[in-house]
């Protein structure tokens, strides 16, 4: 039982922290996606949560349910469609999705919601369902949402640290430095560092092609090399950005002093 997590809470206790906290709830939104032989599918919502979860302890919040589901996966973002395994949504349904859950949380009492998204190509579907939701439940509603990609946090200081040979952005950054070290931090056991491919940065023309082309993206399915990546990367982007969203949802959210930093 995790007193942050809303699926270990029973609907009393549900109900209390919503009606004398306010709580703000976290949606973490993830994928089902290769990342390459070294890191498992599960990988976009594995960090969005465990960002979530640090948020949740700093802010006094409560985590959702994740969802584990993203939109499709792109050749020059997260390798396409074509790797076992990759199991996407229509755009529709991953809108429709997260309008429904938030448009749920709302009737409850939640005024206060964070989307919280760590797969590339969820962005513009969750700002749909989000949108629609808010639509929904009116202008006559207390309900604010937030949206954010976690790696927006990582400013130019950390990524001169963690990049010091250059920053080849975040698209590329699939299955590369940045996520490999976050999983080194957040699920050691999950990463296997013998497997992480050797290759260089991934070149995309500059445009997309439908049917998706397979032969576009290395073998492997990273989009360039994880080779860099270590543990101390890891906890330095995780605290960076835990505590970044962190300011950001108090100073959006204009929540004064959380429960939790009162009681240290
Ligand atoms: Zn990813
Ligand atoms: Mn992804």
């Amino acid at each position: 039982m995790h007193p942050l997590m809303m699926g270990s809470l029973s609907w009393i206790e549900y109900q209390q922290r919503l009606q004398e906290e306010d709580a703000i709830v976290l949606l973490p939104c993830g994928a089902l996606e290769q990342h390459g032989p070294h890191l498992p599918l599960g990988t976009d919502a594995l960090i969005s949560t465990s960002v979530a979860q640090g948020i949740a302890e700093q802010i006094n919040g409560i985590v959702a349910p994740t969802v584990s589901y993203g939109y499709k996966s792109q050749p020059k973002s997260g390798g396409g469609q074509h790797f076992p395994g990759t199991t996407s949504l229509d755009g529709n349904s991953l809108s429709q999705l997260v309008r429904d859950v938030i448009r749920e949380l709302a009737r409850q009492g939640a005024t206060k919601i964070v989307v919280l998204n760590g797969h590339y190509e969820n962005q513009w579907f969750l700002t749909e369902g989000i949108d629609l939701a808010v639509r929904d439940v009116g202008n006559a509603s207390a309900l604010q949402v937030m949206r954010v990609e976690y790696w927006d946090f990582l400013t130019p200081d950390i990524l001169d640290k963690v990049f010091p040979d250059g920053f080849p952005g975040f698209a590329l950054e699939h299955a590369a430095v940045m996520e490999t070290s976050l999983m080194m931090h957040f699920h050691p056991k999950l990463v296997r560092l013998n497997l992480i491919p050797d290759v260089p940065p991934s070149e995309f023309p500059l445009y997309d092609m439908f049917p998706q082309c397979s032969e576009w993206v290395h073998a492997s399915g990273v989009l360039s090399s994880a080779k860099a990546a270590n543990v101390e990367k890891g906890e330095l982007m995780a605290n960076h950005v835990i505590t970044g969203i962190s300011e950001a949802v108090r100073q959006a959210f204009q929540v004064k002093v959380s429960v939790s930093t009162m009681m240290k």
